[in-house]
Parts: C-alpha cells; sequence; structure tokens
C-alpha cells in the first residue's frame, strides 16, 4: 500500500509516535493508501523548521522576482506533473477526474504565476506630507502561515492559501483535509525540485480536533493563520487564534442563492444552474442550492432544468465522461443522505433524483419545501437543490437574504438595470450575474456572516500576509 509521508523541513518523514491513518477512495470504498498521522509533536516540528526558514533563511529576503522565478518554476513543474497530481485527488475525494486535470490543476499553477506577478508588479504607497515629511508604505512578510484547508478543491484550495502567503516572502506549514492527503505531499516534492528552501513549505497531515489542525491554532509562533472549511470549524479556530491574538483569514460555508427571473436567457440560466449545484456533485461552497424562479417561467425551467439533471453521467470519477462522482467520504454521504431522507418529513417533494449506488447521491431537485426546512436553511454540501417561484424582484431578494450566510449568490436576468439593482442588494461575498464560478483573482473573495471573515484575492491577499509598515521622514530640513 502507498505511503503519504509529511514534509518538513525539506524531508519526507513517518509521524514522530509512528502514527498512520488510512486514505479511502470513495467510489471504490476501499483504503488506497496509509498517511503519517500528524499530532502536536509534527505541527511543533514543522513549525520550528518553518520558523527557522523564515528568521534565519534566504526566503523572505529575497527579491519578489528571485521568489517568483521560483515560484513560476513550481507552476510548470504542477502543469508537467498535471496528471498524477488531477489522479491524487480523484483518487482521494472522487471528483471526476476530467475536472480535476481540466480546472483545478491549470487553476494550481495560475495561483502560483497570478500571485508571483502581483507581488513583483504591486505598487507601493507614497503619501507626500504638507509639513515638510514624506510617508510610505513596505509590505513586509509576517513570518509563519498556517495553511488550514478542506477536501473539496483540495490542490486548487490549498495553492490559493500557500501562493500568495509564499509571494509575499512568508514560510508556510499547510495541513491539507484528513480525506485528502496526497496532492499537497506531491506539492511539497514539487516545491522542493523547483528550488524552494528547506522549511519554506512545510505539510503536516492529520485531523483536527486534538491533532494537527487544533495544533496549528493554538501555537503562538505562528503569525496568521488562513482557513477554509466549515463555519462551525471557523468559530472553534478564531477562538484558539485570539489567545494569541493571531490573525485569522476564514472562507467558511455557503448556501448560494440562484435568482432566475423571467426575463432571464433561459437556457442560459438553465446550463449555468445545473453547473452551479452538480459540479464536483455539489461540494462546492459556492454552490447555487436555494434556487429561485420566477413564476411566469417557473414550469418551463424546471422542465429543462430537471431533464439536464436527469441527464449527467454518474459513476466512476476517474473513467471519461463521468460528470458526478460519489461523495467525498462515507461519513459525508452518511450526512448528505440524512438531508434526503428527511426532505418528506419536512414537507419537500425530491422532484428528482435521490439515493445513487455506494457513496452517491444522484442530482436531486426539490419542491414544495417551506423555507425553514433544514435543506432550505443548513449547507448540505451534495448534488440538492430546493426550487422556488416568485413573482417580484423584492420577494426574491429578501428570500435569497433570508439565510445566515453570505459567500455568493447568482442572478439571470436580460434587463442591465435589475442586474445591476439587484447585485447591489444581495448579501453576499461575490454576485455572479448570467454567469457563475468565473473569477478574476484580483478580485476579493470572502464571504459576509456565517460565511467567512475577511478577503482574500488580489491586493486583499496582500493585506491579509503581509505587515504593511509606516515610514514617516523628514524631507525638507534646513542645511
Ligand atoms: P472542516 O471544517 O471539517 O475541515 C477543514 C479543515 O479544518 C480540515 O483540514 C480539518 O482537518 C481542519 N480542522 C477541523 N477541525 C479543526 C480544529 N478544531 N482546529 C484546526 N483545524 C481543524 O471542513 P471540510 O468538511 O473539510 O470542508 C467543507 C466546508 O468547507 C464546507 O462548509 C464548505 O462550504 C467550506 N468551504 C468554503 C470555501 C470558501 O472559500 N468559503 C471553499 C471550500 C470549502
Amino acid at each position: 500500500m502507498d505511503f503519504i509521508p509529511h514534509v518538513i523541513d525539506g524531508l519526507e518523514t513517518e509521524s514522530a509516535g509512528g502514527g498512520r491513518f488510512a486514505s479511502v477512495d470513495p467510489w471504490t470504498r476501499k483504503e488506497w493508501a496509509e498517511v503519517a498521522l500528524g499530532g502536536k509533536d509534527d505541527a511543533d516540528r514543522a513549525i520550528t523548521a518553518a520558523r527557522r526558514a523564515f528568521d534565519e533563511g534566504p526566503w523572505p529576503r529575497m527579491g519578489y522576482a528571485e521568489r517568483g522565478a521560483i515560484l513560476h518554476r513550481l507552476a510548470d513543474l504542477i502543469d508537467e506533473r498535471g496528471d498524477e497530481l488531477a489522479m491524487a485527488d480523484t483518487v482521494d475525494m472522487g471528483k471526476p477526474f476530467a475536472d480535476t486535470r481540466g480546472h483545478d490543476v491549470p487553476r494550481s499553477a495560475l495561483n502560483f504565476r497570478f500571485f508571483a506577478d502581483h507581488a513583483k508588479l504591486a505598487a507601493g504607497e507614497a503619501l507626500p506630507m504638507d509639513s515638510g515629511h514624506h510617508a510610505y508604505t513596505r509590505f513586509e512578510p509576517t513570518g509563519v502561515v498556517a495553511a488550514i484547508a478542506p477536501w473539496n478543491f483540495p490542490l486548487m484550495m490549498e495553492t490559493w492559501k500557500v501562493a500568495p502567503a509564499l509571494a509575499w516572502g512568508n514560510t508556510v506549514v499547510l495541513k491539507p483535509a484528513e480525506d485528502t492527503p496526497y496532492s499537497a505531499t506531491i506539492l511539497a516534492r514539487l516545491a522542493l525540485e523547483a528550488g524552494m528552501p528547506p522549511g519554506v513549505l512545510n505539510v503536516v497531515h492529520g485531523f483536527g480536533p486534538d491533532s494537527a489542525g487544533q495544533a496549528l491554532t493554538e501555537d503562538p509562533r505562528v503569525d496568521r493563520i488562513t482557513f477554509t472549511g466549515e463555519s462551525g470549524t471557523g468559530r472553534i479556530i478564531s477562538r484558539a487564534a485570539a489567545a494569541n491574538l493571531t490573525p485569522v483569514s476564514l472562507e467558511l460555508g455557503g448556501k448560494g442563492a440562484n435568482l432566475v427571473f423571467a426575463d432571464a436567457d433561459l437556457q442560459v440560466a438553465v446550463d449555468w444552474s445545473i453547473k452551479a449545484i452538480f459540479s464536483n456533485a455539489g461540494q462546492v461552497c459556492l454552490a447555487g442550492s436555494r434556487l429561485y424562479v420566477q413564476r411566469e417561467v417557473y414550469d418551463e425551467f424546471l422542465r429543462r432544468f430537471t431533464a439536464a439533471a436527469d441527464a449527467l453521467v454518474m459513476g466512476d470519477p476517474k473513467v471519461a465522461g463521468t460528470q458526478v462522482g460519489p461523495l467525498a467520504s462515507e461519513e459525508h454521504y452518511k450526512k448528505v443522505r440524512s438531508f434526503v431522507e428527511g426532505i418528506g418529513a419536512d414537507g419537500g417533494t425530491i422532484h428528482t433524483g435521490g439515493l445513487g449506488e455506494g457513496w452517491s447521491v444522484r442530482p436531486t431537485i426539490v419542491t414544495g419545501a417551506p423555507a425553514d426546512a433544514r435543506v432550505c436553511r443548513e449547507e448540505i454540501f451534495g448534488p440538492v437543490v430546493v426550487v422556488h417561484p416568485f413573482d417580484t424582484e423584492a420577494e426574491a431578494v429578501a428570500a435569497a437574504n433570508d439565510t445566515p450566510y453570505g459567500l455568493n449568490a447568482m442572478l439571470f436576468t436580460e434587463n442591465l438595470s435589475r442586474a445591476h439593482r439587484v447585485a447591489a442588494a444581495l448579501k453576499a461575498g461575490t454576485v455572479w450575474a448570467n454567469c457563475f464560478f468565473i473569477r478574476d483573482l484580483r478580485a476579493p473573495f470572502g464571504g459576509v456572516g456565517d460565511s467567512g471573515v475577511g478577503r482574500e484575492g488580489g491586493t486583499f491577499s496582500r493585506e491579509f500576509f503581509t505587515e504593511p509598515k509606516a515610514v514617516v521622514m523628514a524631507i525638507a530640513r534646513e542645511g
């Protein structure tokens, strides 16, 4: 059986205590690898290595161009080794290979290229002052960054955190999710191959509570914590970080609303709405899991939407042509199953879909569920969407905003004024009009309410991963 080690201070290593845990392929439902089970000792070793690499090593002292060249080499290696990286995530969590290879891997390479270039090209800030002084801002690296990642876009979410942290001169300890360890170990190997000094990017495997994750959030030698995962976990991490006053960036859960107005291009709305909820078997924080359709087009939309959902190809994620794979783990399958089984009792109707083979759930469309049903309020993180009719724009906006979450929302209309008006009224970190999931890495990314704290992306990542320092200089002294 394969073994997936930690990578600490440039070395592949077992856990201090020798413990291991299994990584399970959710399609075969069999263990395919053993993973080093990191605990407090391993987190400690990794933080020590990252601390030394930051305090004494060349990485934070290099110029942006030199660091950038290494990050670009890493991006090239990610592309070259794309099949291996994509298959690692596919085997670990069941996402179709077409998606990991076609989307997640290229996006991961782009994360490194973008943030390397962004750091190199970012302009500073000079503030001429009336008093014969001059102020400017230095954006200095913060130190050691702990990056704690989820399992739904493993490599992509990890690189979204690691790339800006490194580009701005920090060193990193990355803890991937326990269900998806493999691509992170490959990434750390590639970073060394690209010329990154040992200790700059460390990977520790393990769980959250009482494990490597918790240890990273409680260590005062960590200068920043960037976390993506469930809102409940975000609260726990926020509390742990508060004890050391460590700044946190939290990208959390969602319950995305998707508004289809009668004046929309209906086929465009159907196509994007399918992607918004059934891509990655709905295991997407940004999923459009609450669909509101204006009554005049409700029946026609539902007819086309149902036909498209029923036509999605389910099966082995390693096989070309599969569009919907299994859910990522048995534990997660059981959670999604409990939502599906509760739909009837909550007053909803399964219009199409339901449970599938093994740990799969079929693309499931729910109608008639009251607004306070669990399926309408809680993040399911599976291929389950609730559809409601609405009459007026005001009613749709109010329904969309009636959630503790606020990560993103979508709207479909051909009316330009309505698009701007509704985009402004929606309570969300990102609004997509007539599209979904399109990203510009300069744009802020994050959520309001239970969906997160802070923003990352472009200059927002610079704010978080640097300590801006003001330097004030007298420039007009008498000679
Ligand atoms: P999770 O919160 O269970 O775990 C995320 C990571 O945190 C894992 O690495 C886990 O080991 C670690 N962890 C768990 N408890 C911890 C603790 N007490 N201390 C330190 N680390 C701990 O989330 P998940 O199930 O892996 O991911 C799914 C969730 O992530 C969903 O809610 C989804 O919406 C969210 N998500 C959000 C975004 C976003 O950008 N906002 C993106 C992807 C996923």
